[in-house]
């Protein structure tokens, strides 16, 4: 077969082969705790399931828009309104099969050899993946611990160059649960003033879960920059909605109709019901949403310090999203080497941050999207593990 050559640079998210490697040994009748996972443990909330039996026993059955449904296009503009004080047309928005096609689009759209494309370095293994694929050079932004792994706007700004064409950020932050300052995205977006030729991916699908009283600066919030924007955002984090496949993007005006041309070739439109599902998540009750924030600040208040505890550990407070993600330079052990004792000897999935790029070496990620029971009793067997080493 005379398969594309670009395949050859597309790379893949390695949580999934910890999930499956995982699995694998609880067939095998081993007890294993899952904090490799990158999604919430509860269940959607019981209205937003019911809207979407409700959209197929009404007969919404058929193709919507490509766009999606423009009662749910308003819904996310009301939404975005209440959360970042800002207007957005619903013209601008489109509905997506999940948060991820944003980012495969944006990429496509201005990827190619010959252009630099950034990204955050540790961050989700699907932009460097994307921006290979598409012949751009891969430019990455290191994220420090010493920063609480937020970006520096100067650094970003002084890695710009003639051939950058975009920028991809993440806050609040996978692996590392960094959130970025108001003072830094303000300084990176003024900066940007004198690069007038580089749009902006904001990836902002963890923005509703932020603790210590953070509030999260959208980049919406910057009209000087709203024509080379795009925003990511979904609702299957703050929904525990994962499997259903629904997000969104916000465009400039003046490529909205290129990507709804993509999405025409690709996917055609978003499953009906699940766009109505979208509207009772947006416009019904929040307080499953706050429950699940409240849960998953209280377990990052318990694992934070338990991580510190452990010998050859250090591990700084994440301020969003439902990751830690230690440095484990003192146990003497590459992340990788870590993570798979970890799974193999004490029965505890996690992901080695080198799955998220170079700089994660020396870190691992713990997801709390688990238990106080199951991350104590997690903690416990790696304690062990480590202490038998020494
Ligand atoms: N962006 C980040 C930073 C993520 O961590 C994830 C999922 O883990 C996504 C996007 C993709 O979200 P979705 O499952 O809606 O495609």
């Amino acid at each position: 077969m005379l398969l594309a050559e670009n395949l050859k640079r597309l790379g893949t998210e390695t949580a999934f082969e910890v999930l499956a490697r995982a699995a694998e040994l609880q067939r095998q009748g081993k007890d294993v705790i899952n904090l490799g996972i990158g999604q919430p443990d509860f269940q959607t909330p019981a209205h937003i399931v019911e809207a979407a039996i409700k959209a197929l026993r009404d007969g919404h059955h058929g193709y919507t828009p490509a766009q999606g449904i423009l009662p749910l296009r308003e819904a996310v503009a009301k939404d975005l309104h209440k959360r970042h004080g800002v207007e957005v047309s619903p013209d601008n928005i489109v509905i997506m099969p999940g948060g991820k096609p944003t980012m495969f689009f944006a990429v496509l759209m201005f990827g190619q050899p010959g252009v630099e494309i950034m990204y955050p370095d540790p961050g989700f293994p699907i932009y460097r993946s994307m921006i290979q694929y598409s012949g751009a050079k891969a430019v990455p932004i290191a994220l420090k611990e010493e920063n609480g792994f937020a970006f520096s706007a100067d650094e970003v700004l002084a890695q710009i160059t003639p051939k950058t064409s975009l920028i991809i950020l993440n806050s609040p932050g996978n692996p590392t649960g960094g959130a970025v300052p108001k003072e830094e995205v303000a300084k990176l977006v003024a900066g940007l003033a004198k690069h007038p030729q580089v749009a902006v991916m904001s990836d902002e699908i963890y923005s509703q879960m932020l603790y210590d009283g953070r509030e999260h600066e959208s980049f919406l919030r910057y009209p000087e920059i709203r024509d080379r924007l795009i925003i990511l955002d979904g609702w299957s984090k703050t929904y525990a909605m994962t499997g259903w496949r629904l997000g969104f993007s916000v465009w400039p005006k003046s490529i909205v109709e290129t990507v709804v041309r993509l999405c025409v070739n690709n996917h055609s439109c978003v499953n009906a019901p699940t766009q109505f599902a979208g509207i009772a998540a947006l416009e019904g009750p929040q307080d499953d949403v706050v429950k699940m924030v409240k849960a998953f600040d209280e377990r990052r208040r318990a694992i934070v310090p338990m991580l510190n505890q452990l010998p050859g550990f250090t591990c700084v407070n994440p301020g969003g999203a439902f990751y830690a993600f230690p440095n484990i330079t003192g146990t003497g052990m590459s992340a990788r080497e870590l993570q798979n004792r970890m799974l193999e000897e004490a029965g505890v999935a996690t992901v080695a941050g080198t799955s998220f790029g170079i700089h994660g070496e020396g870190y691992i990620r713990f997801s709390y999207a688990n238990s106080i029971e199951n991350i104590r009793k997690a903690i416990e067997r790696v304690g062990t593990l480590l202490m038998e080493k020494r």
